[in-house]
């Protein structure tokens, strides 16, 4: 799956419908369309890179930027002090569906490992 047909890329470039939370130069954040608590959240590089094992294609404040902006999304909506999820399906056994690395914010509820 390349850039051209990832729904994300597609979502970052705006060419989809998205609920934004965040948008800066290099990252991305948006409503998951099916949260599973009341704060459900992806963050996403613009840059497409599929999975944990191409991180390596990102420039480093890239990947740390995306921890950042997941906290700053916490603070946002208010689930700092309860505390929150941050969360990567990678590969199948996972349950990756979507081959655009994202970070799942989640929070607002108690959560549990799975
Ligand atoms: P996963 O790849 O397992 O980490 O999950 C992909 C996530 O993307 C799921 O939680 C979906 O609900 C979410 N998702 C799928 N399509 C969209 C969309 N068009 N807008 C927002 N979130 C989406
Ligand atoms: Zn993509």
């Amino acid at each position: 799956m390349d850039e051209k047909d990832c729904l994300f890329c597609k979502i970052v470039r705006k060419e989809m419908d998205s609920n934004v939370v965040y948008e800066d130069d290099e990252v991305f954040a948006f409503e998951d369309i099916n949260g599973r608590a009341p704060v459900h959240v992806l963050v996403v590089p613009r840059q497409h890179v599929a999975n944990l094992e191409e991180i390596g294609a990102l420039p480093d404040r890239v990947t740390k930027r995306l921890f950042e902006v997941a906290s700053e999304i916490a603070r946002k909506l208010g689930v700092l002090d309860g505390g929150y999820a941050v969360r990567i399906n990678n590969g199948k056994d996972a349950g990756q569906e979507i081959f655009h690395l994202h970070l799942h914010v989640i929070g607002g509820k108690r959560l549990g490992m799975p």
